[in-house]
């Protein structure tokens, strides 16, 4: 089977959502019966997002094979069915390794390399390699049109297209329709600019997304296909949204699906979208409220836990649940005289997220600590687990200078710490555990319960763990290790059964989750949070009648 091609590129600024775009014509496709596979290039030179900061970045999202790649992967797992793999992320800095490595072999003969042939051939094969046994391969192109560095990818597709044809390929541009409050008009003329750019590099789009704040009227967009040279009925108004979850819905209104199959000449079932519909009708129809505090080095910053709040989102959603989520700074709770008590106190449940280094982990231990006295539901994910190790050995078992070798590497007491190191597996640069890894589940645990299962999978990016040397002094205790891998080396699951909901996982669960599909671990925690919250609220209200009535006592 031969798939068709959608390329999806984007113009007049950054950050139009072209990832979500993507992912959202890949749900629509799905719900016509038609199988897709999504690809993202990146034109930066950087191998891999692996080693970027996540502040420049954004997440880095890690698929099951244990790549570490762009989080717009995460947005196309979360809206589809797609199976993905390194395949589906590419950046220039991958695509010139590969052709570097070639030719040192001498895999070329003697000829000059260039960009045209040989860079575009490269990505233009790494395009065939996810096309093979889908319907259509929806491949995004990074940055914005216009850019030096996504030339060779835009000159790929270019070719694409003359090499299978209008019927097999599909452009697809997302640009910006701004409204100009001082003038109250929608202008067009950015769009305009984007669509020649791409034409000069000889791209002529057949869909334009059309980023707007309202709907665009008849007459705007017969004007934008006037001057862009696409069908009146191409031009889509793609209307901001308060849920992200919304936009295969209001895409499906604008008949983007039809669209897509007329161009590419596509057979398909009628849409089926329902179940996406009730999705979107429970997210604007929560019957509560859960708060949820987390704890990280820094205040968030924009995409850099990603995965992380959406699969809060779903966690809240199975709960008819508005979900409401403060990131609170470590570093302000390290404070002295537990004056982090008092910061902590507003909250349902308590998260320490994945994260590297020294800076705010003594915070963490004391939001850790408080959640542990005050039996407040807390979910410990990767380092959230290993601090939670670190805070029971110091503060349970006495280990007073109980830490993780990553941040006190002469710490006498290595709760944590890097068992690959002294096995001397270290490999060059890939140090981290990456991607998917089973999990046994120990019976009569919270995680089983959770889980139903005794067996899973979950995707990792870690480089230290616990010390099983220390696992008896804190399982004496009190502290259960309810997951391992099968054959014992690796903690992966930790809990406390004297406290409602405390539980540390190894890996990251909120890779998995979906929407449709939310995770347990974060359902179970949520649902927790709430009840945990609806409890404290009730004591609290009758604290309040409490010290209402006292005084007339007191008097009396
Ligand atoms: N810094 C810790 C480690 O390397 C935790 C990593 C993480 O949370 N992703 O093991």
């Amino acid at each position: 089977m031969s798939a068709k091609y959608i390329f999806v590129t984007g113009g007049v600024v950054s950050s139009l959502g072209k990832g979500l775009a993507a992912a959202s014509i890949g749900c629509l496709l799905e719900s016509r019966g038609l199988k897709v596979n999504l690809m993202k290039f990146d034109p930066y030179l950087n191998v891999d997002p692996g080693t970027m900061s996540p502040f420049q970045h954004g997440e880095v999202f890690v698929t099951d094979d244990g790549a570490e790649t762009d989080l717009d992967l995460g947005h196309y797992e979360r809206f589809t069915h797609a199976k993905l793999s390194r395949d589906n992320n590419w950046t220039t800095g991958r695509i010139y390794e590969q052709i570097i490595a070639k030719e040192r072999r001498g895999d070329y003969l003697g000829k000059t390399v260039q960009v045209i042939p040989h860079v575009t051939n490269e990505i233009k094969s790494a395009m065939k390699k996810v096309a093979q046994d889908v319907d259509v391969a929806i491949v995004e192109i990074g940055g914005t049109v216009g850019d030096i560095e996504s030339l060779p990818f835009m000159e790929a597709i270019r070719q694409m297209r003359q090499e299978l044809g209008r019927e097999n390929t599909l452009f697809m541009h997302v640009t910006l329709v701004p409204f100009i409050a001082a003038a109250q008009e929608l202008k067009t003329k950015p769009t305009q600019h984007s669509v020649k750019e791409l034409l000069s590099i000889g791209i002529q789009p057949d869909i334009l997304l059309c980023r707007t704040d309202r709907f665009l009227a008849k007459d705007i967009k017969s004007k934008i296909a006037l001057f862009c040279n696409v069908e009146e009925g191409a031009v889509v108004t793609a209307k901001d949204v308060a849920s992200i979850y919304e936009v295969p819905v209001v895409f499906a209104h604008e008949g983007v699906d039809t669209l897509v199959l007329r161009y590419l000449h596509l057979e398909a079932k009628d849409r089926d979208l329902k179940r996406w519909e009730e999705l979107v009708q429970k997210v604007y129809t929560p019957t509560a409220e859960v708060t949820i505090g987390i704890v990280g080095k820094y205040v968030e910053y924009e995409d850099s836990y990603k995965s992380l709040k959406e699969a809060l989102v779903h966690g809240a959603l199975a709960h008819n649940l508005k979900l409401q989520v403060n990131w609170i700074e470590a570093e302000g709770l390290e404070t002295e005289g537990r004056a982090y008590e008092e910061q902590l106190q507003d909250y349902d449940g308590i998260l320490v997220p994945g994260g590297f280094g020294k800076r705010g982990i003594e915070g963490m231990l004391n939001a850790i600590r408080y959640a542990r006295e005050k039996k407040i539901p807390y979910f410990g994910i990767c380092l959230g687990m290993q601090t939670a190790c670190i805070e029971f050995a110091r503060n349970v078992c006495g280990l007073a200078e109980a830490n993780s070798s990553e941040f006190d590497p002469a710490t006498p007491h290595r709760v944590i710490y890097k068992l690959r190191e002294l096995r001397g597996v270290e490999e060059l640069g890939g140090t981290m555990r990456l991607g998917a890894w089973t999990c046994k589940i120990e019976p009569e645990t919270l995680a089983y319960k959770i889980y139903g299962q005794n067996e899973i999978s979950e995707r990792h990016r870690h480089r230290y763990e616990f010390n099983r040397e220390y696992e008896e002094t804190l399982t004496a205790a009190g502290l259960r290790i309810s997951g391992s891998t099968p054959d014992g080396t690796y903690v992966e699951m930790i809990e406390l059964p004297d406290h409602p909901h405390f539980i540390g996982c190894q890996f990251h669960p909120e890779f998995k989750s979906k929407p449709l599909e939310p995770h347990p671990l974060f359902k179970a925690f949520v649902g927790a949070a709430y009840q945990s919250g609806l409890k404290r609220r009730a004591e609290k209200a009758a604290a309040e009648v409490d010290m209402f009535h006292r005084p007339e006592k007191v008097r009396a």
